[in-house]
């Protein structure tokens, strides 16, 4: 520690003292030197003891302003006035570490500056050097300004030199390092940051200062902005009385902004309290969280619209349904839910293709949404269902003709792609408060009125009945029962024998089913294979039809063949071709005794995979069935699209046959178009003398109906085939 300060301060401490007191010394005895011979050595020594004292001082003088020089946060440095060190302290060496050095009394600063600036320690002179020690010097002698010096270690040095009255200089040195970096980091924290920031007065709310991110943010320019207060910033349908800051330390308040070219943005303010310069002020950040709030109005529309048509879903629906409910308590007027149905829509789809189907469902839409009034809900509940609601109904006469104009403006021809298609609707209609005041039940009992007027006959409109919902009632029960009866496999499969009409021999059963019912009897297919194509349970159903008939077919002699009905539920849902093989693969049954009869409703959709799927059965060795050909479509198309085996002409146009020329033609054009196509031809429901004798008249090969036998079951199938072999019937 001595030996530092040894350097630093050269001979002045302690030697400088020491100097001083000897040159003092000499003056006295120099000046004194011819009155010392005179003098008493008594006067003499009081002289000497003055001088002594007077060097004390002195050195103690020295030493307090030394000390004085090392209690200073500064560096500090005296030059003399031809610009050599005179004295500086610690402090200063510390600054100038890399030069101290360099410093000795009597040196001048210049010739240090030049070694310090040849050694690199001033990073500013580099490539200039005499220009900047020209510059240097020239402050050191117009002496008064501040200035910063950055010294090759990074630090910053604060610079101040006064003129002493002896034309010497005083130098103070401050490290300025540390605050030069809070000056950065503030300029990063605000200046730089990325999130829009203003400086606002805190009565006022005038802008005292606002960064870069704000300016680019609002498009405004510093000017500009500087002129406004944040009340300027304020979108006008903001609220008048809300600030959008909060006076209290700090605050985060979501508000409404504008920008310079007037656009509203959605923000979030989060402001604090500060002192800027001196003046009470607010600092604000600005989150912007516009796109935020669209998004979430976007995923909130979505959640309540229909992608495809942009209506409102069953969500949204019935959230207005619940508010017409509740405010129809209030007001006691009607409700009224009409729920739309398109007529043969799947056809569309699966004919022209889905893109089409699209379509054509945008367009129903759109005049649905054209014929309902503003208040009235127009909805797309799912796949071709639409619903209306109409809010405020005075007479349920007013439903009904809104349903007669929703029918008849749906059904006008669409031009969709070049093609012009007309789809018709069907409409089911309930009035609250008499067919429910809840949302579900209104809905349902509307489903339920839809569900009556298809069955009436389609392209209609019916209102909900209290019958509907008891029958609605009864059918669900009997879904319960027919699960049970499955499941306890308590249905039964009779058998109607197939008859050749020539030699009259059974040559086959068709597998029937039989629903022996609890407590209504035997239920007919006809009413329970519907029920279980709606609810999904033909599968189970099929599957249990196709195992227990192989089983028992597999009972009869080898040339009886069996024949079972497919749902074309079966081929859509179901995994016809798995179960076939499957229940052929269980029972042993030869797949040549199989025969499986299909309506041309299987053909209807889907047509591709359902040719794939009867060529995959054919190849199994099974035989293939139109069922029913003269209902329905009758395409000829069907014929041509599948090789089937065999046609059975339905029991109506038997029953109908002996009389009735017409029908006489129709039957002998479905014989000519199966000889043609090397199909059987089967005739259902003979019921008469009359009716055999006509058929086989016309050539038909085979035949069934109550003229030979009912289906019966397998007991009595099989006594009747063990009476004989080749059983002839009737
Ligand atoms: P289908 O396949 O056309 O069956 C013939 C229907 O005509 C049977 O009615 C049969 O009892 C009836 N029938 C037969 N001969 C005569 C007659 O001389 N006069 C009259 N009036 N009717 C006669 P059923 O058993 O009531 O079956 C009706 C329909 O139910 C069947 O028509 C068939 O489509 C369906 N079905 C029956 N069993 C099954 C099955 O296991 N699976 C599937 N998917 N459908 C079945
Ligand atoms: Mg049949
Ligand atoms: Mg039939």
């Amino acid at each position: 520690m001595a030996e530092t300060s040894e350097t630093c301060t050269g001979e002045v401490r302690p030697g400088g003292a020491r100097e001083s007191a000897r040159r003092l010394w000499q003056l006295t005895v120099d000046g004194c030197s011819a009155a010392f011979e005179a003098l008493h050595s008594k006067e003499l020594e009081s002289a000497r003891a003055e001088a002594d004292a007077a060097a004390a001082d002195a050195a103690a003088a020295h030493a307090r302003l030394r000390e004085a020089l090392e209690i200073l946060p500064q560096g500090i440095v005296f030059l003399d006035n031809e610009g050599r060190y005179i004295l500086w302290n610690q402090k200063y060496a510390d600054i100038y570490k890399r030069s101290a050095d360099l410093f000795k009394v009597g040196i001048k600063l210049e010739d240090t500056l030049r070694i310090g600036v040849a050694r690199g320690d001033y990073p500013a002179a580099k490539g200039r050097e005499e220009e900047w020690i020209r510059e240097r010097l020239e402050l050191l002698y117009k002496p008064g300004k501040q200035h910063e010096q950055v010294l090759a270690d990074g630090r910053c040095i604060l610079i101040e030199e006064r003129q002493t009255s002896d034309g010497g200089i005083i130098g103070l040195r401050m490290d300025i390092t540390g605050l030069k970096q809070r000056e950065a980091s503030f300029r990063l924290l605000f200046e730089d940051n990325p999130v829009p920031m203003f400086v606002l007065r805190r009565d006022t709310r005038a802008f005292l200062a606002a960064n870069a991110a704000a300016l680019s943010h609002y498009g405004f320019a510093r000017e500009e902005l500087l002129a406004m207060s944040l009340h300027d910033l304020r979108a006008a349908r903001d609220e008048p009385t809300e600030d959008g800051v909060d006076p209290s330390e700090t605050s985060v308040i979501t508000s409404k902004h504008r920008t310079s070219n007037g656009r509203t943005i959605d923000v979030v303010v989060f402001s604090r309290q500060l002192d800027y310069e001196g003046t009470p002020a607010l600092l604000i950040a600005v989150i912007d969280i516009t796109e935020r709030r669209e998004a979430e109005a976007r995923i909130a529309h979505m959640a309540h619209h229909d992608a495809l048509t942009d209506l409102p879903n069953r969500v949204l629906f019935r959230q207005h349904m619940a508010d017409a409910l509740a405010q129809r308590a209030r007001t006691g007027s009607l409700v009224g839910a009409l729920c739309i149905d398109l007529d043969n829509f799947k056809l569309v789809n699966d004919t022209l293709g889905h893109p089409i189907g699209d379509k054509l469902l945008q367009d129903v839409a759109e005049r649905i949404k054209r014929v309902t009034r503003q208040r009235d809900t127009a909805a797309r509940l799912g796949g071709d269902e639409f619903a209306v609601l109409v809010p405020e109904v005075k007479a349920p006469q007013e439903l009904a003709v809104l349903a007669q104009r929703l029918i008849d403006v749906v059904s006008e021809p669409y031009v969709t792609e070049g093609h012009v298609l007309t789809v018709g609707t069907t409409i089911g209609i309930a009035v609250a408060p008499t067919d429910g005041e809840d949302a579900d039940r209104l809905l349902r009992n509307a489903d339920l009125a839809l569900y009556r007027a298809k069955a009436d006959g389609k392209s209609t409109f019916r209102f909900f009945e209290p019958e509907l919902d008891a029958q609605a009632q009864a059918r669900r029960q009997l879904e319960i029962d027919l699960r049970c009866a499955l499941a306890a496999e308590a249905l039964e499969v009779h058998y109607q024998p197939l008859v050749d009409l020539t030699s009259r021999e059974v040559v086959g059963f068709e597998a029937l089913l039989r629903w022996p019912h609890a407590t209504r009897g035997f239920i007919p297919p006809s009413e329970f294979v519907p029920l279980a194509e709606e609810t999904g349970l033909i599968t189970p159903l099929g599957n249990f039809v196709l195992r227990r008939a192989c089983a028992d077919a597999s009972a009869w002699p080898a040339h009886i063949k069996l024949a079972v009905n497919l749902s074309p539920m079966q081929f859509r849902v179901g995994n016809v071709f798995t179960a076939v093989s499957e229940a052929l693969k269980a029972t042993g049954l030869e797949p040549e005794r199989l025969d499986l009869e299909i309506t041309e409703s299987v053909l209807l959709d889907r047509t591709d995979q359902v040719i794939a799927h009867l060529h995959a059965l054919r190849a199994l060795g099974v035989r293939i069935s139109m069922d029913d050909f003269g209902t329905g479509y009758s395409s000829l198309s069907y014929l041509r699209a599948f090789p089937f085996d065999k046609i059975k002409i339905d029991r109506s146009f038997v029953r109908d046959l002996p009389g009735n020329r017409h029908t006489l033609a129709i039957v002998r054009a479905i014989l000519g178009l199966a000889a043609g196509l090397d199909m059987k031809v089967v005739a259902e429901g003979i019921e008469t003398q009359a009716d055999l004798a006509c058929l086989a008249a016309e050539g038909c090969e085979e035949g069934q109906g109550f003229f030979f036998s009912e289906a019966r079951p397998q007991s009595e199938v099989l006594k009747l085939l063990a009476e004989t072999p080749r059983r002839q019937v009737a």
